[in-house]
C-alpha cells in the first residue's frame, strides 16, 4: 500500500476510539481490542462507550515503537479506517469507500432483479443468499442503508 498520502501529523494516534467493553477498536475499520494493542493506549476522555486513547508511543507527532503492532503498518488500509480531520489518506479512503458500496448497491440491485423474475428456483436463491452475505459483511458499517 501507498504511504505516500500521510503528511506525518500524528493526529491518528492521538485520539483512537475504543470500545473496551466490547474489545473493538476503531482504526482500521472496526476490529477486535487485542491484549498488544491495548497495552499502548492510554485514555483521555470518553464519550458514551467509547473511550479515547492516545498511544503512548507518540512522541510530538512521531511514532517512536520500532515493533508497532500489524494494525499499525496496515493503517489506513480499509476503506472503513476512521480518519482524523485532515489525514492525507481522506480523497484515497473515501474513493475505496464508494467502491465497495457501489459493489453493494450493484448485489442489491441484482437481489430486486431475481426476486422480480418469481422463479423458484435453487440455484437463483444461491446466488440470492450469496449476495445477501456480501452485503451483511459490511452491516457494521451501514450497508442496510446504501
Ligand atoms: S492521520 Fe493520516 S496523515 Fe496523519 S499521521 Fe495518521 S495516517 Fe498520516
Ligand atoms: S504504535 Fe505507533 S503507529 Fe501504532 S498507535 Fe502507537 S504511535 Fe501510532
Amino acid at each position: 500500500m501507498s504511504r505516500d498520502f500521510c503528511n506525518k501529523c500524528g493526529e491518528c494516534c492521538r485520539r483512537i476510539a475504543v470500545d473496551f467493553e466490547n474489545r473493538l477498536i476503531f482504526f482500521d475499520g472496526i476490529q477486535p481490542l487485542t491484549q498488544e494493542f491495548e497495552q499502548l493506549l492510554t485514555p483521555v476522555d470518553k464519550t458514551n462507550n467509547i473511550t479515547f486513547c492516545s498511544c503512548n508511543y507518540l512522541k510530538g507527532k512521531l511514532c517512536t515503537n520500532k515493533n508497532k503492532p500489524q494494525v499499525c503498518i496496515n493503517y489506513p488500509s480499509s476503506p472503513f479506517a476512521y480518519l482524523p480531520e485532515g489525514c492525507g489518506f481522506y480523497g484515497e479512503t473515501f474513493s475505496k469507500l464508494e467502491k465497495v458500496k457501489q459493489q453493494v448497491r450493484k448485489l442489491k440491485e441484482e437481489i430486486l432483479h431475481y426476486e422480480t423474475m418469481m422463479v423458484q428456483d435453487k440455484s437463483v436463491q444461491k446466488i440470492i443468499d450469496h449476495h445477501k452475505a456480501i452485503i451483511n459483511k459490511y452491516k457494521l458499517y451501514g450497508s442496510d442503508d446504501w
